[in-house]
This record gives C-alpha cells, sequence and structure tokens, in this order.
C-alpha cells in the first residue's frame, strides 16, 4: 500500500480525499483565516502535481475549472497525488478584489518569506506545503482589467518539458512568456518544478468557452503524466507563438469590435473602429503584424493609449 501523504499535520491516506485548511492567521475581527487545500492522494504510485486559482482574487475561470477537475477524479483510481488549491488569494475573493488589502500583488510576492508582508506570508505557505513537493503544477488565471482572454497556455516553450505539457494541454494557443520576477511560475519553476499558467476569460465572469478549455486542457496533462487513464478528446494542435502585443486605440471614444477571440487576422486588417457619440469615426485600429485575436477588451470605452486587441503572431 502507497505511504500517507502528509501535510500540516493531517495524514491522508492512499486513495483518498481530504480537505484541509492551512492557518494563515488571524482576521481583523479575531476568526482564523486559512488557506483551503483538497489533497486527491491516489492509490497508485505518480507524480504530485498542484493547481492553483485565484493568485488575483478577482478571477474565477479557474475556481471553477478546479471544481470540475476534482470532480471527475477517483483518488482510488489515480495515479500519484493531486493538490487543488482554489483559491489562493483568499483575502482578494473574498473582497473581489484582485490584490491583497495593502494593494500587493501575491503573484509578484514569490517565494515569499514567514516575516514579510501578508502576501509574502501567503506566498511562503504555498511554496513550502504545496509547491516545492510538487514535480508539475498549473496555476490558471484570467484577463484583467475588463480584457477577455482566450483559452491560452503561457510558459517557457524553449524547454522542451514545459512544450510537451503545453502541447498535451491542448489550448488553441501556447505563447512563449518569460517568467517574470515575483510570480508564483518563476518561484516554482526555480523550485524545479514544469509549469505552466493557463490564461482564458475575464475577471469576476465565468466563461464557459474558457472553463471547457481548462478544465480539458488540466486532465489531459494528468493523463499525459500517466495520473489518470482517460480525458477529454483534444480539439487538434495548440497554435505556438513567441511574440504577441497589444494594439492600443489612438483616439479616445467608443470602440466597436471588428474581430472576435481566435481570429486570424492579415497585417493591416480592421480590429475595431473608433467613433465619437454622433457616430462619426474618428479612428481605426489595424493589426500591425498577422496573428490570432488572443484578448480583447470587453469595454467599449477607451481612452487614447487604451490596450484594445492583444494579437499573437504565429510561428507554424
Ligand atoms: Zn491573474
Amino acid at each position: 500500500m502507497r505511504q500517507r501523504f502528509e501535510m500540516a499535520g493531517v495524514s491522508v491516506p492512499a486513495g483518498r480525499r481530504t480537505t484541509l485548511e492551512l492557518p494563515i492567521g488571524r482576521l481583523m475581527s479575531g476568526g482564523p483565516m486559512a488557506l483551503p487545500v483538497l489533497v486527491l492522494h491516489g492509490r497508485n504510485d505518480g507524480p504530485t502535481m498542484w493547481l492553483s486559482a485565484a493568485v488575483h482574487g478577482d478571477e474565477l475561470c479557474g475556481v471553477e475549472i478546479i471544481r470540475r477537475v476534482i470532480g471527475s477524479l477517483d483518488p482510488r483510481t489515480l495515479s500519484g497525488t493531486l493538490i487543488a488549491v482554489p483559491v489562493l488569494n483568499v483575502y482578494g475573493f473574498n473582497t473581489g478584489d484582485r490584490n491583497l488589502p495593502d494593494r500587493r500583488d501575491l503573484n509578484r510576492s514569490f517565494p515569499g518569506s514567514p516575516r514579510g508582508s501578508l502576501a509574502a506570508r501567503i506566498a511562503h505557505l504555498m511554496m513550502t506545503e504545496v509547491v516545492n513537493r510538487c514535480s508539475l503544477g498549473i496555476d490558471l488565471h484570467t484577463g484583467s482589467d475588463h480584457r477577455a482572454n482566450l483559452p491560452q497556455i503561457r510558459g517557457d516553450l524553449e524547454d522542451r518539458e514545459t512544450l510537451e505539457m503545453a502541447e498535451r494541454f491542448g489550448a488553441p494557443l501556447s505563447l512563449n512568456a518569460r517568467t517574470r520576477d515575483g510570480s508564483l511560475r518563476a518561484a516554482a519553476t526555480r523550485s524545479g518544478a514544469t509549469v505552466l499558467l493557463f490564461e482564458g476569460g475575464e475577471a469576476d465572469r465565468f466563461d464557459e468557452a474558457a472553463i471547457d478549455a481548462g478544465t480539458a486542457g488540466v486532465l489531459r496533462v494528468m493523463q499525459g503524466a500517466s495520473m489518470i487513464s482517460s480525458a477529454p478528446e483534444g480539439p487538434g494542435r495548440t497554435r505556438l507563438s513567441w511574440s504577441s502585443g497589444w494594439v492600443r486605440a489612438g483616439r479616445s471614444g467608443i470602440a466597436h469590435m471588428e474581430v472576435g477571440l481566435g481570429d486570424i487576422v492579415d497585417k493591416r486588417q480592421v480590429l475595431a473602429t473608433v467613433h465619437d457619440p454622433f457616430g462619426k469615426r474618428v479612428g481605426t485600429l489595424r493589426a500591425r503584424v498577422p496573428g490570432m485575436v488572443i484578448g480583447l477588451t470587453q469595454r467599449p470605452l477607451v481612452n487614447r493609449g487604451d490596450a484594445v486587441a492583444h494579437i499573437a503572431e504565429l510561428s507554424d
């Protein structure tokens, strides 16, 4: 029989799922605050993997992706161990905020420290209890600031294992992205894990296409790691991109989008037109390069300089 999995004083037998609460501290009102974690400890040997969501507290699609993934798994047939952390920024999640109460970005606070800011302490807890024990992991995000993202993977595609994992995930697009200092992805990579970042949908909303793509992708990665025996069929090959950029409004006004997420656009193709309130056209946004539309503002009111459409150049 496989050994038990120990975390924060709780012992999970092989073939069982257990929820636990990692203590963070106390709320200002006195009650305890904890990081909710679910451990699915498979009956059979295999890798240890984490899933995390809501490192930005208002990014909800990943919370739902994790709910669907863990609902479909049976620890009696699972090989390896899955550690699910659906609400990493518990403070922001409860107040509908991206960041922590002191406005720090938790995803710029890794690997953290036990004596730093609140963000640094949560980051440290996540690293020591979860990430440092995992050989692979997926961090789930959505767009921010009223921007919607096409389901996409961001990762170090020059790393062969990361590229293979992105291909198994099978999002419509995988974008090579350098890690940013202080991010969970950077700290986890340094600790030796293979990491994917998933982006899809927008903050504060459930986006069915993104949730669907994310759930299926996570299960395909688990299947690829031999943790489960079956997963939803892939929609096809993920397109790869090594470069992307936002097209910004040249004039302030009311934007009308001419493209949708996932559209393939030519160089100079019109992405949006900008009008004044009487309907007079004051500007036209065009693609500077050919590529795929992977992010779009959902807000029709734009100031000059606002990011409107995110275009990824396709390498294949
Ligand atoms: Zn995010």
